[in-house]
């Protein structure tokens, strides 16, 4: 199974206008999602497609606007979990005359892959983008529109997807798989002149146009020279959005499912601090940069005073990358070697750090170690995500249980595992929040929210996966 968790971004003009310099500041704004390689494609041209940031290849914008000039675009931002981050698995990518960016997973991508001419699926060989698109391609040969062959493709394919495409008759299209496990937005400027789509409302405030709405979970929609089409490819009623976006995954400036992010994570910070009112503590500090709004909840909250106690150090080569989405263990080492404490506000107190997950216990086992050396008395960490225990298959890079700070956990309890994990990363006392008490904060039903990888019920994938080894997942 391969994974594609990124930013999706489609963008198109009625009245001509160049849309490349927008579908560029989108895909800056959404970096977040992807840092691996990016692209953008236009009608009737091969895609481009560059490894890196965005803001690596600043120096080409130029050229790149005059001679991908165009008023319908799509682009995309990458995050993998596959074996190799070269270009060729680079997106968007051209079947026939459409071109697709895929934010997602397909969980079934070996039964699909059948359906497309029995090609044999390596994580090596092929991308699980690549396989629905073929698939969808030959859906809309025989069964006509984009529409038809997505209600026939949902029922073949399981996992998440927010597609947004790009065809050779200069029409933007975008869809959102029916439960909303990722997010898709949609927004206007220029008095609906330029419509935009992409996973978070962070692109949409970037190109300068305003919110509209959440794509509805099953809904396609077409932005051509005759308007904005919507259709529904499924009338599924059971949401289940990823719950981790709202911790961590998502830019704060965003809002998704009407809840602003930054709001959410202050509040999820306030509820914690219900959960786990650590009143002798001397300090509260966020694990930079995701947890910030909630260590200031949690403070606010029980009236003890915040502090920036870590700080990341952006001038180092990886400074300004996100530990959790790279995709090499060295990296996410060397990245955390530069979050760096300081001493003066740390020492002699007892800390309460707050993070938004403990996926591996990569960062947490070295931010811990390294308030040690600053002098901190007693460290409490809380975690604002439930403990990650199963592999995720909708979209986010926890491909393997052995790989996860809890470990493959048999028959241990939460309590056991919690323990476990607290003496791996050396802290004095470790606490989660729960799934519960999370979605409240949010404000979305917990039954509307994907809670997947900290309960093991797969049930709203419709897919009972065997556990496999990372090397198995990604062909490493
Ligand atoms: S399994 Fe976890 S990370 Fe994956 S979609 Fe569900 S909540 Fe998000």
């Amino acid at each position: 199974m391969v994974k594609e968790n990124c930013g999706v971004v489609g963008i198109f003009s009625r009245d001509g206008t160049n849309v490349i310099p927008m579908v560029i500041d989108a895909l800056r704004a959404l970096q977040h999602r992807g840092q691996e390689a990016w692209g953008i494609a236009i009608p009737k041209k091969a895609p481009i497609k560059r490894l890196g940031l965005v803001s690596g290849a600043s120096g080409e914008f130029q050229k790149i606007t005059e001679e991908y000039a165009s008023p319908a675009a799509i682009g995309h931002v990458r995050y993998s979990t596959v074996g190799r981050s070269n270009l060729e698995n680079a997106q968007p990518l051209k079947v026939k005359d459409l071109c697709i960016a895929h934010n997602g997973t397909i969980a079934n991508v070996a039964e699909l892959a059948n359906l497309v001419g029995g090609c044999t699926f390596t994580p090596q060989n092929a991308s699980d983008t690549l396989v629905a698109a073929q698939r969808l391609v030959s859906l809309m040969s025989t069964n006509g529109k984009l529409g038809s062959a997505l209600s026939i493709l949902k029922n073949e394919m399981a996992g998440s997807y927010c597609f947004t495409f790009v065809s050779d008759d200069n029409a933007v299209y975008a869809a959102r798989d029916p439960r909303g496990f990722r997010p898709m937005v949609l927004g206007s400027k220029e008095e609906g002149q330029v419509t935009i789509v992409a996973s978070e409302s962070s692109a949409i405030t970037a190109v300068g146009a305003k919110l509209v709405r959440d794509v509805v979970p099953g809904e396609l929609l077409k932005f051509s020279n005759t308007g904005m089409e919507s259709e529904m490819f499924s009338e599924e009623k059971k949401h289940a959005h990823c719950s981790f976006e709202f911790t961590y995954f998502a830019h704060p400036t965003s809002k998704m499912e009407g809840t602003n992010i930054y709001v959410a994570r202050k509040k999820i910070g306030q509820f914690l601090a219900r959960k786990f009112p650590i009143k002798d503590a001397d300090l509260v500090i966020p694990v930079p940069d995701s947890a910030r709004p909630a260590a200031l909840g949690y403070a606010q909250e029980l009236g003890v005073q915040f502090d920036e106690g870590l700080l990341k150090d952006r001038y180092s080569k990886k400074g300004p990358l996100r530990s959790f989405i790279e995709p090499h263990q060295s990296d996410r080492v060397e990245i955390n070697r530069w979050i760096i404490p300081i001493t003066e506000i740390i020492s002699g107190k007892h800390v309460v750090v707050i993070d938004d997950s403990l996926v591996r216990g990569t960062s947490s086992k070295a931010i811990i170690k390294a308030l040690r050396r600053a002098g901190a008395k007693k460290i409490s960490m809380l975690v604002t995500y439930p403990p990650i225990k199963y592999p995720c298959y909708a979209g986010i890079d926890f491909p393997s249980q052995d790989e996860l700070a809890t470990g493959v956990i048999g028959d241990a309890t939460d309590e056991q595992i919690i323990d476990k994990i607290r003496r791996d990363i050396g802290a004095d006392f470790l606490g989660y929040n729960d799934a519960e008490n999370l979605a409240n904060a949010v404000g979305i039903p917990h039954d509307s929210m994907c809670f997947t990888c900290t309960s093991g019920d797969y049930s709203t994938l419709g897919i009972k996966p065997v556990f496999k080894t990372r090397e198995e997942m990604k062909g490493e």
